[in-house]
């Protein structure tokens, strides 16, 4: 059998580790020079080569021509988490969604260890699955955050769990039209079998239309399940919602999929409740810092697009003062003149887009041009007063000035300690 393995980050390398030793041959190939054995540059006509499986690390389009000729050849091509199928031990969670996957991922791999169920969570985030497949093990669960481009090519990949939180618009770049990214996600439940359950947002036409396509029992959450304060899972109430410890109504709804995950493997709800309260956010999202002198710090460097921001800003009641800017993706930040009206006290702007962002904003608040991410916190720090929060939700990317988002969220997260340290001492 002779693997040609496409895209040599993580994922790719974890496969062509796992192909080699099992003494298969595989070759690996990615479209930048790479110092690894056997190693051959990616072009279309490589595909047309004597392969008879192709696997494809999901930042590789899977309807590049060479690829479509190779299908018609009959070569096998798949993705890694097809790839891993037959050998991951014990049952799996599958998280897709086009937001939260991360968070509700986490949450279930929380709730679980802390209900001392065996557990092990990886695939988009963290260790890929071909390299869970190894140390999986029969009595334990998989918790897989899935990608769409991680599913396009699933045909023996089974979750006995699927979780789909929403489907909005979002890399159509890759998937050309919202048929073919939805149709991606619908592939989870499209593999599962009878007696496997599938998660579903009720208030979601792309997750209701999930529930045609699998033969699993279908338990649906939504909106409807947050009401009178409380937090409620299959008709019983689980929490407050005020006790959730991250913000946000979104968050919330991701709280209900991981409950709701945490029932079918069998966790009671007060243990799900217990655990829930001891969940720190995911860093860089919506994560809090630090509360000082009666300001709190939520870092929400993730936050890379103003429709995240929107999200950040809808999660907190007001005396907000809020930290944007960076590299501009070409948005129109128009659209949060309104909640910033409403929610902020002052907006701080940093990097190449404070101009842009300046000028859009208007006198929707006090904005301040603060240029570097030090003084934003410093003059936000010097402009709260006791119940006001400062929040880093840049609405741009981070690299005209940072290597990343996190690290952009690792300096805040600094310059934030360093006042603390300023203020305890
Ligand atoms: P993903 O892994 O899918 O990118 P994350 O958990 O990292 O998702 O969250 C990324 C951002 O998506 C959050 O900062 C928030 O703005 C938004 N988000 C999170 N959960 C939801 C949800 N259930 N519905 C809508 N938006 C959400």
């Amino acid at each position: 059998m002779k693997t040609l393995v496409v895209g040599m980050e993580k994922s790719g390398r974890a496969a062509l580790a796992f192909l080699r030793e099992r003494g298969e041959q595989a070759t690996p190939a990615d479209l930048k020079l790479r110092d690894i054995e056997g190693f051959r540059l990616q072009s279309d006509e490589l595909f047309d080569e004597a392969w008879d499986r192709i696997v494809l690390s999901p930042g590789v389009p899977a309807d590049l021509p060479g690829l479509e000729r190779a299908r018609a050849r009959g070569v096998e091509v798949i993705g890694e988490i097809e790839l891993a199928a037959p050998f991951l031990q014990g049952r799996t969670i599958g998280i897709t969604g086009s937001n939260g996957k991360t968070t509700t991922t986490s949450l279930v791999g929380h709730i679980l260890q802390s209900a001392a169920v065996p557990v092990q969570v990886g695939g988009n985030i963290g260790t890929p699955v071909i390299a869970m497949a190894q140390t999986s093990r029969s009595e334990q669960w998989n918790v897989l955050e899935l990608s769409s481009f991680q599913l396009e090519t699933i045909r023996l990949f089974r979750a006995q769990v699927g979780v789909c939180l929403n489907v909005t618009q979002n890399h159509l770049d890759r998937h050309h039209t919202f048929e073919n990214y939805a149709a991606a996600k619908g592939n989870l439940f499209r593999t599962q079998q009878a007696g496997d359950f599938a998660v579903l947002n009720g208030d979601d036409a792309v997750c209701r239309s999930f529930a045609e396509l699998t033969p699993a029992k279908i338990v649906w959450f939504g909106g409807a399940d947050l009401h009178e304060g409380q937090v409620w899972v299959g008709g019983e109430a689980l929490m407050p919602l005020s006790e959730i410890p991250i913000p946000g109504r979104h968050n919330a709804e991701n709280v209900l999929a991981a409950a709701a995950v945490a029932r079918i493997a069998g966790v009671p709800l007060s243990a799900i409740a217990s655990a829930v309260k001891t969940f720190k956010a995911v860093e860089h999202r919506l994560e809090f810092v630090a509360e000082i002198d009666g300001v709190r710090f939520y870092n929400d460097s993730k936050a890379t697009s103003v429709d995240a921001t929107i999200k950040a800003l809808d999660s907190f009641e007001g005396g907000l003062w809020v930290i944007l800017g960076g590299k501009d993706k070409g948005s129109d930040y128009t659209v949060l003149r309104d909640r910033l009206r409403r929610k902020a006290k002052g907006a701080l702007l940093i990097g190449a887009a404070a101009g842009k962002i300046a000028g859009q904003l208007g006198d929707s608040t006090v904005v301040h041009d603060a240029n570097t991410l030090d003084r934003a916190v410093e003059e936000a720090w010097r402009s709260a007063r006791p119940g006001d929060t400062v929040l880093l939700a840049p609405a741009c990317a981070s690299f005209d000035q940072f290597e990343s988002y996190e690290h952009r969220g690792r300096v805040f997260k600094e310059l934030v300690n360093r006042i603390q340290h300023g203020a305890d001492s």
